[in-house]
């Protein structure tokens, strides 16, 4: 319960304001002198303050500066009691900071009012400081969260570009200095290092740049109508070739008319998408992508018959950086379904994820149609 400070000299009245207010159930101190009262404060650190103006020593004036000028103090709610000629000093007094001033004779009802209204005001305050303080630290959180993104960003620019860019430098460097000797075999075998070590760079540089786009809320969403079925069908082709018929890339689609999508979204999902399936399943077993219009929603299977992934880890799979305790023996960022996820939500779309392990995994992204019939 509170607790309340009564500074008043007359014993009767203090004693009475007292009462009134040890019956509520509120903590109660008395001090019959401003010097008292201001110890008071000092050592019980009150929740309210009921003080008369006019007393001896030091008066209501003198104690309200003091409390005001203390930072620990300042916050308190500070009610006078005065005689009800003081009027000039009832407005200096309110000039000084106080909340609220009470004429004598006060009533039980008036005193009991007046110090509720106070208290709840004060809860109210703190509650909404509570609140700022709340959103303040969850906005901190977030920075947080941005800058150490940021830090791994950079991290991973320094240490995962250095790979690709040695094997670029190497195979050039054999090249310049013993392409004379070497069998037109073994020359193709070094183009195709660097022309591999060279996508690879292109593509983890298109997936930071995404990803601090994603970050700083610049990614663009430019939905426009769309051949989707053909937009699909070239990044499947471009799989294909890298693929080198290592998997069964299939592909088929019931859509036949242009829809309302951000292409160069689309063409994130699709090839992060395809690109997992490939990477995270063995040779040769299929991997198929299936488009399919539904009246208000088109839906996108990406399937394989790879390792799966552990149920308990599905839940991170789309935060940047995640990657699975299935595939420590294949190389990536973690960063391509966070890009998907972003794309996703760009077109208010659903991703599910459905996997077993040792048998195959599904992702199944359901976007909203868009399409306006008379366009
Ligand atoms: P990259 O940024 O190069 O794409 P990544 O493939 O590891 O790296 P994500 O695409 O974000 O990152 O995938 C996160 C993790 O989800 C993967 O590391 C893997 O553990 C798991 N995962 C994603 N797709 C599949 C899949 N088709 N089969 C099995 N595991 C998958
Ligand atoms: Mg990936």
């Amino acid at each position: 319960m509170a607790k309340i400070i009564v500074i008043e000299d007359e014993a009767n009245i203090r004693e009475e304001v007292m009462d009134w207010l040890l019956f509520e159930g509120y903590e109660v101190v008395g001090a019959s002198n401003g010097r008292l009262g201001l110890d008071a404060v000092y050592r019980e650190n009150p929740d309210l303050i009921l003080c008369d103006i006019t007393m001896p020593e030091v008066d209501g004036h003198e104690v309200l500066i003091e409390v005001r000028a203390d930072v620990n103090l300042s916050h308190i709610p500070f009610i006078f009691l005065t005689a009800a000629a003081d009027r000039d000093s009832v407005r200096r007094g309110m000039d000084l900071g106080a909340d609220d001033y009470m004429t004598k004779p006060f009533t039980h009802s008036e005193v009991l009012n007046a110090v509720r209204s106070r208290l709840d005001k004060r809860a109210m305050q703190n509650s909404q400081m509570q609140q700022q303080l709340e959103s303040l630290g969850s906005a901190f959180q977030e920075e947080r969260g941005k800058r150490l993104l940021k830090s791994r960003l950079v991290a991973m620019f320094s240490h995962d570009f250095r790979n690709p860019l040695a094997a670029i430098l190497s195979s050039a460097e054999i090249l310049e200095h013993y392409g004379e000797r070497l069998d037109t075999a073994r020359k193709v075998k070094h183009l195709h290092m660097i022309s591999g070590a060279v996508y690879t760079l292109l593509q983890m540089l298109d997936d930071m740049l995404l990803v601090a786009e994603i970050d700083s809320e610049h990614l663009k969403y430019v939905p426009q109508p769309t051949d989707l079925t053909g937009l699909i069908n070239t990044i499947i082709d471009e799989f294909r070739l890298i693929d080198r018929q290592t998997h069964e890339i299939t592909y088929s689609s019931d859509v036949e008319s242009f829809e309302v999508v951000d292409p160069k979204l689309i063409r994130q999902i699709v090839a992060n998408l395809v690109s997992n399936a490939l990477k995270y399943s063995p040779a040769e077993t299929e991997v198929s992508v299936k488009l399919t219009a539904g009246h208000d929603q088109l839906q996108l299977r990406v399937q394989d018959k790879g390792r799966g992934i552990p149920d308990a880890e599905v839940p991170h799979l789309f935060e940047p950086f995640y990657r699975a305790s299935n595939v420590t023996n294949v190389k990536g960022t973690g960063l391509g379904l966070s890009i998907v996820s972003e794309c996703v939500r760009q077109h208010q779309g659903h991703i599910e994820v459905s996997s077993v392990l040792g048998q195959g995994t599904c992702f199944l992204v359901q976007l909203p149609r868009q399409n306006d019939k008379e366009g």
